[in-house]
């Protein structure tokens, strides 16, 4: 269903338990389901976030400088793409890291031919450092991503599997979305991804599914084509 994807992993999901640093147990989980599904034919592209090392907003609580605090945070992308790249590449699957900003030689500086090559090759491009500039978030950065490299879907992998009619932690009356459209995922502000980034795959159109990544197989389960999470579309 399914061919060519970018799948947005939330800096929380490679922290572990705890989202706080980065969980060897879940690099390396998150990199055998990725593996499962390059062998089984699906192109994978990925955008990690940074909020379990450095997010620029809660930064600005602490006194940083909001561009000085989103640098910060577009480092930190980088630090888990290279330790999710390292994790690839240790189990036979061709990774290779590329950065929104010149960063060589750490990683490759991002060219859209670039990692559409890689993707053909077979290897998972790794997309980092957001779109390189402050005040936006990785799941804007993802949606550029997916636009740019004609991605069938974005995939935004989180610990909650699916999008809710309000926040469920808050309120137990929440009920989950199958399905909704961007218009209203706009118009009801529904939180789970910002609003840039709906307004972004809007254009595409490139559809949203937003699913719980911590599940085992749920990778796998959602592109063999099985109702997982929300699916947000045009
Ligand atoms: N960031 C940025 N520009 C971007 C993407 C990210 O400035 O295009 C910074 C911002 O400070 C953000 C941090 O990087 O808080 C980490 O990204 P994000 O909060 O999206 O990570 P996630 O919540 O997905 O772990």
């Amino acid at each position: 269903m399914y061919k060519r994807v970018l799948l947005k992993l939330s800096g929380e999901s490679l922290g572990g338990p705890e989202g706080k640093g980065l969980d060897p147990e879940s690099l390396n989980r998150f990199a055998s389901e990725i593996a499962d599904a390059v062998k089984a034919g699906h192109q994978i592209a990925i955008v990690n976030g940074g909020g379990n090392i450095f997010r620029g907003l809660q930064g600005v609580g602490d006194g940083f400088d909001r561009v000085i605090g989103d640098r910060m945070g577009m480092l930190a992308t980088i630090i888990n793409s290279l330790a999710l790249s390292s994790a690839l590449r240790s189990i036979g699957i061709k990774a290779e890291v590329f950065t929104s900003t010149p960063l060589e030689p750490f990683a490759r500086y991002y060219n859209k031919d670039n990692a559409v090559k890689v993707l053909e090759e077979g290897g998972v491009a790794l997309i980092a450092g957001g779109t390189g500039s402050p005040y936006f978030t990785t799941d804007s950065g993802a949606a550029l991503r997916a636009l740019e490299l004609g991605a069938d879907a974005l995939l935004k992998g989180t610990k909650v599997d699916g999008v809710y009619t309000a926040d469920p932690k808050k309120d137990p009356t929440a009920t989950r979305y199958e399905e909704l459209t961007f218009t209203k995922a706009l118009a009801d502000h529904l939180k789970v991804m910002d609003q840039t980034a709906y307004a972004l795959c809007e254009q595409g159109p490139v559809p949203i599914v937003v699913f719980d990544i911590t599940k085992d197989g749920n990778l796998a389960r959602l592109l063999n084509g099985e109702p997982i999470g929300t699916v947000v579309h045009a």
